[in-house]
């Protein structure tokens, strides 16, 4: 089960629901549920303490039969998940006024995994920043809003030529929501040149319109746009689908994306990956852009290792040791496992030679290293590292060359740094 830490205040009066909804959100999710029957009961909680990353509501409380406890606890700050055994207009505004993030209806158990979902989207988007694009002010202020309620980082533009400049400065942005008719450059201007820069599986984007311009969804979306909306319609629970759609697609592809290039035992990069990516930095040192060294690192007397304290410990090496490795290294430094205990390194620079001190430094961190097996014995392992800083005629043969410098260290008694420089 995964853990969360997020403490949940549940306001509920019926005994039953309110078992299963801590129940399920406590053991099945993880979250710590303080669970109050009344609205009196819930301001005593919510007075002790604030702390509290959510709020799941019943609209109809013996004390507050009107939803009053709504208002009180957004209040508060806290963001607020609604439940009502029916739904009317009346209920509908009342509940969106109060700048809720989302009301379920209860009906059944479908209803408490939406919840947690919906508290799950929360945790999630606040690492999300967003960007909202519109030339009035008010409508800008009104999809910023609803946003922020979903606790994602908004930024604002007026128009699609700010929106690039920001958007430039702030490349970690996943959604855009643009309006169409605004000054300097329109909607659909904004989507085609964000569409050159940022593909499907980086951005989603959310184009709107006024009414009456029937044509303008296909417009969007033909120029790159994901979705689209009516203003004049607008209707938050509509809205907030949109938006979780066009990101939990964009959160699917960078899980998918992540679990093919990743060793899942030590979360480092695959050999599939490195072979994506060593290439570029191949030909930016083919082009005299940087320096270039590459290194093949391999666990010595690895084999030991498991048959004397198992596979498992073995494993709890491995990971000790890529955290090693990884913990000496800059970004701009490609690192995999290429199979078994077996690691691959390419590291650009901009002086000749730097690259030695770095293997050397791995070189010591991992003698330094100390790992605990399960059983708690500690044991130590060392590196042999072949390194070389010549090109060669391509990165194979690079490679080649490391592994070479590499049998070397294992031949002259392991645990060393052989290089060519
Ligand atoms: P050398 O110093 O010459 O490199 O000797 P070595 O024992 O490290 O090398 P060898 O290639 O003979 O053994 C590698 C071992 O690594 C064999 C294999 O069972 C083990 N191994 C490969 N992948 C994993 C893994 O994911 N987990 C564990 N625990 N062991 C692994
Ligand atoms: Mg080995
Ligand atoms: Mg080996």
């Amino acid at each position: 089960m995964e853990r969360h830490d997020l403490n949940i205040l549940l306001v509920e009066d019926s005994a039953f629901f309110g078992r299963v909804v801590s129940e399920r959100l406590q053991q099945d999710y993880g979250f710590r549920v303080a669970w109050a029957k009344t609205l009196a009961e819930a301001m005593a909680v919510l007075d002790e303490s604030a702390d509290f990353f959510a709020a799941v509501l019943d609209y109809n409380l013996p004390d507050a039969p009107q939803g009053e406890v709504v208002a009180k606890v957004v209040k508060r700050g806290i963001p607020a998940i609604v439940f009502t055994a029916t739904l009317n207009e009346e209920l509908r505004k009342a509940v969106w006024i109060n700048k809720v993030v989302d009301y379920v209806l209860k009906e059944g158990i479908g209803s408490v995994e939406y919840v947690a979902e919906a508290i799950r989207r929360l945790q999630r988007n606040r690492e999300i920043p967003v960007l909202v694009v519109d030339d009035s002010v008010a409508f800008r202020h009104l999809i910023s809003s609803l946003l922020q309620v979903h606790g994602y980082q908004v930024h604002t533009a007026s128009n699609g030529r700010e929106a690039l400049t920001l958007i430039g400065r702030e490349p970690g942005i996943q959604l855009v929501v643009t309006d169409y008719n605004m000054p300097e450059m329109d909607g659909v201007a904004l989507v085609s040149a964000l569409r050159q820069q940022f593909g499907r599986d980086q951005l989603a984007i959310i184009g709107m319109s006024g009414q009456g311009e029937g044509v303008m969804a296909a417009r969007f979306m033909k120029s790159g746009a994901n979705d689209f909306i009516v203003k004049q319609n607008l209707l938050p629970e509509e809205f907030y689908c949109r938006v979780n759609q066009n990101l939990d697609y964009l959160a699917h592809v960078h899980h998918i994306r992540e679990a093919a290039i990743r060793d899942p035992l030590t979360g480092l990069h695959n050999r599939r990956y490195f072979f994506e990516a060593g290439p570029q930095l191949y030909a930016n040192a083919k082009r005299d852009l940087v320096y270039l060294s590459c290194a093949m690192l391999d666990i010595d007397f690895f084999k030991k290792v498991n048959d004397q304290y198992g596979h498992e410990a073995g494993d709890r090496v491995l990971v000790a040791v890529a955290e090693a490795i990884r913990g000496r290294l800059r970004k701009t430094d490609l690192l995999a496992r290429m199979g078994g205990e077996e690691f691959c390194l390419l590291v650009p620079s901009r002086e000749p030679g730097m690259a030695d001190g770095v293997f050397e430094d791995i070189r010591r961190r991992v003698e330094a290293l100390q790992v605990t097996t399960q059983d708690g014995q500690s044991l130590r392992v060392t590196l042999s590292i072949g390194g070389t800083s010549s090109l060669g005629g391509t990165l194979e043969e690079m490679l080649g060359q490391a592994d070479a410098l590499l049998y070397q260290a294992k031949q002259s008694g392991r645990n060393r740094v052989v290089s060519d420089t």
